[in-house]
């Protein structure tokens, strides 16, 4: 006699629509979030996970943009199969001052982060699991993972706070009690990383979304969105260096649409960085662009971990750009020679050109130390940084010339 199907176990949930998915719980409890998103779906293994996420086309929300397939792929398939070995990690640590995407993420949906974590984890049938994140939202997190009992091994472990405390090295060499810097790695964190042991190592919202790819699949996951951004992403959005809000918007969304919703005025502004100070600056002309990797690949830019900074037309930008390369100066390892020469004197020299010292040659100095550091480094903090300095003296070219001719008139604080 055949049964009919147990639909107390799992109970037919409405999946998301629209733009509202990571944020579609009103709030963050356990009860909450299961009345809005149904049960977890009981472990799937690593192979059919692997497929789910590459039908779905979910990019890493980290900043790297790393296909999530390709990262549970690159643990090795022997290593997949021996139970128990891969070290599964949430990274939270958001060392970005201009993102606030994360905590956010966290504060406001933190069972999505942990069914993502859970999901993952069992997928690879290992319990040593971590959350890494900072220390203001470890209280609130805490209560999540104390609200439910198949959260019991995960392990929440405080951030390091530091511009760097994310890059996944540093983030395993914090989690071995190491101090939290990137390290020279020849060998993938995949292969070898806490403890010797595989290591998968994936940023909260890409777990949140595979919670949610996990209970609806990839086609679902992939009816918001465009075909080459397809789902929806966690923005930061800001102006003048002041992060104010983060909103939930669909892949491709149009730069400007997203500036205007929470009420920037895009008419007011020279130009917006997008992605941090990693990130590369989309002119004023530009800001209809999507937040895509297509439409922002001309400008050197990418949606990175989804940040957008508006800079206000009246400020001088030389003067903004010299402050950020000056802060990322100061915050490398100090372990690598374009960190401890390069950076710093790249950032004087932009400097100098934004105090108005008129020497013609100041851009090219710019130019030639950023080519120096480009890729010498053991994380790309200073290929971050270079992108970031040529950026500047690109899209504010006007600026630089302003400033050459002593004819700057804008705001320098
Ligand atoms: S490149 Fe810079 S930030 Fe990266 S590990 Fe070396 S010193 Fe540290």
């Amino acid at each position: 006699m055949s049964r009919a199907p147990d639909t107390t176990l799992f109970p037919p949930v409405q999946a998301p629509t629209g733009t509202t998915r990571l944020t579609a719980a009103r709030a963050a409890d356990y009860g909450t979030h299961q009345a809005t998103f149904g049960r977890l779906p009981a472990h799937t293994d690593s192979d059919a996970l692997l497929a789910a996420l590459r039908d779905s086309g979910l990019e890493g929300r980290g900043g790297a943009g790393f296909p999530a397939w390709r990262k549970l792929a690159a643990v090795p398939a022997r290593e997949r199969a021996r139970r128990r070995r891969v070290v599964v990690i949430g990274n939270a640590a958001e060392g970005e001052p201009l993102s606030q995407k994360d905590a956010t993420l966290l504060l406001r949906s933190p069972h999505l982060v942990i069914d993502g974590l859970l999901t993952v984890a069992g997928a690879l049938g290992t319990h040593s699991v971590y959350l890494y994140a900072q220390a203001s939202v470890l209280e609130a997190v805490g209560r999540a993972l104390a609200e439910r009992a198949d959260a019991a091994g995960i392990e929440l472990r405080e951030a390091a706070e530091s511009f760097i405390s994310g890059e996944a090295s540093a983030v395993v060499n914090a989690l071995a009690g190491r101090e939290p810097v990137p390290q020279d790695r020849t060998v993938r964190l995949t292969e070898s990383g806490l403890g010797g042991r595989p290591t998968l190592l994936h940023n909260v919202e890409t777990l949140a979304h595979i919670a949610l790819i996990a209970r609806f699949g990839a086609a679902w996951f992939r009816s918001v969105g465009t075909k080459g951004d397809p789902g929806t992403r966690l923005v930061t959005v800001g102006s003048d260096g002041h992060p104010s809000t983060v909103l939930e918007v669909a892949g491709g969304s149009r730069i400007g649409d997203v500036l205007r919703f929470t009420g920037v005025d895009t008419g007011t502004l020279s130009a917006v960085l997008v992605g941090g100070y990693h990130g590369a600056w989309l002119p004023a002309y530009a800001l209809e662009a999507r937040l895509d990797r297509a439409d922002l690949a001309g400008f050197g830019a990418n949606p990175g971990a989804g940040i957008l900074m508006g800079l206000g037309e009246r400020r001088c930008p030389i003067t903004v750009a010299a402050a950020v390369a000056t802060y990322l100066a100061g915050e490398t390892a100090g372990q690598c020679g374009p960190c401890v020469n390069g950076l710093p004197a790249m950032a004087a020299v932009l400097g100098r050109l934004a105090r108005g010292d008129r020497d013609p040659g100041l851009p090219g100095e710019v130019r030639r130390l950023a080519a120096i550091v480009t890729g010498r480094g053991s994380c790309n903090h200073p290929d971050g940084t270079a992108r970031f300095v040529l950026s500047t003296l690109t899209v504010f070219a006007d600026d630089v010339a302003a400033h050459l001719a002593g004819h700057c008139r804008k705001d320098h604080r």
